[in-house]
């Protein structure tokens, strides 16, 4: 056999290898994964944002011609009417996706808030997927007896009380980065972290899982920005001239990896104004937005997932997914 005739046999064998390989690495891989039956489809953290894309694939952005669907980085913004909740929620029993939920009720505000929080939780926060709730508080032993789903289950966690409420706010952010660790990286896909004083009051279900996920302000959302709250203390590690939107920090989660991040980051600067005896304007929320200014966010929530009433109608809110508590500040805070 000539050299050119074994060359030209070379290849002919290796085109179909090469293209055999670059088949099994591409994301044709990730696609026929999900038609194999759920106890067949292995559980890859690191797949997961490709896993999120394709699925993300199916949402309508045109479909709500009266709000903002996407960001400018591309992330989509989610609003009612845009997803289907049935091809969410199948991805993610396919995936077996399963979710922490952070909430904390440290003093007065565990009789106020906490009971109603959880039951009306049962009812619309990812049924059908395993919840795992993580219960922050001083008074374990009032924590309420509440009956939970199958897969869904209650730890609770005992915490000192701070005796500033800005201190109780801003602590969660080192508690949650340690539970992420000893505990929600091992049981958990996903973690979302929760005010207590807010009740849920419709589907808030797998559609808003995402790598991080970031909640637009019901009382910002429609205002320019040159009316957001952001600290403006050159001082203070959350000191920003201008960011992309304003978030809310009573609701924000993400993959564990990525939560365990936001929440480290947030501490890490909350300590060093302390350190520099300076306190961000809205405490932790401060920090979060900074935060998520530099860190672009995967995935937006609309203000129907954490709505206030006192704000009135709004036309573009088609549904109040979870809204918020009345607030009694004056009998509820500590100091
Ligand atoms: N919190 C608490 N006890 C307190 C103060 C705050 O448990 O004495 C927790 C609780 O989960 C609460 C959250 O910290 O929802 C944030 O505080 P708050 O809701 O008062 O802040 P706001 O909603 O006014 O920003
Ligand atoms: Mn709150």
């Amino acid at each position: 056999m000539s050299g050119q005739t074994k060359a030209a046999i070379k290849w002919a064998f290796s085109i179909p290898i090469v293209l055999c390989i670059a088949f099994l690495t591409s994301s044709s891989v990730r696609y026929f994964v999900r038609f194999l039956p759920v106890d067949k489809v292995p559980v890859v953290h690191e797949e997961m944002q490709n896993l999120d894309n394709s699925v993300d694939d199916t949402l309508e952005f045109g479909s709500r011609t009266d709000v903002q669907t996407s960001t400018s980085w591309k992330a989509p913004i989610i609003w009612d009417g845009m997803f289907d909740p049935d091809i969410y929620d199948q991805k993610h029993k396919r995936d077996r996706s399963s979710v922490a939920l952070t909430v904390f009720a440290v003093g007065r505000y565990l009789d106020a808030y906490l009971e109603t929080f959880l039951k009306s939780s049962e009812h619309h926060f990812m049924v059908g997927l395993p919840v795992t709730y993580y219960v922050f508080t001083d008074l374990p032993e009032k924590v309420p007896d509440i009956k939970l789903a199958p897969k869904r289950s209650l730890k609770v966690i005992n915490v000192e009380r701070h005796s500033r409420w800005q201190d109780i706010s801003m602590m969660r952010m080192k508690t949650i980065a340690d539970v992420i660790e000893s505990e929600i990286r091992h049981n958990c896909t996903y973690v979302f972290c929760f005010d207590v004083d807010q009740v849920f009051t419709g589907r808030f279900g797998s559609e808003a899982l995402g790598d991080s996920v970031a909640l637009l302000h019901a009382h910002y959302y429609r205002l320019p920005k040159n009316m957001f709250t952001y600290d403006r203390n050159p001082k203070s590690k959350a000191y920003m001239q201008t960011g992309d939107f304003y978030y809310h920090a009573a609701v924000f989660g993400g993959s564990w990896q990525s939560v365990k991040l936001m929440t480290e980051a947030c501490y890490q600067s909350i300590m060093e104004d302390k350190l520099n005896d300076v306190e961000a304007l809205w405490h932790d929320e401060s920090h979060l937005n900074k935060y998520l200014w530099l860190h672009k966010p995967s995935r937006l929530l609309s203000p129907e997932y954490c709505w206030d009433k006192n704000i009135g109608h709004r036309s573009d809110i088609h549904i109040a997914r979870l809204l918020w508590a009345p607030k009694h500040y004056d009998t509820l805070r500590t100091a």
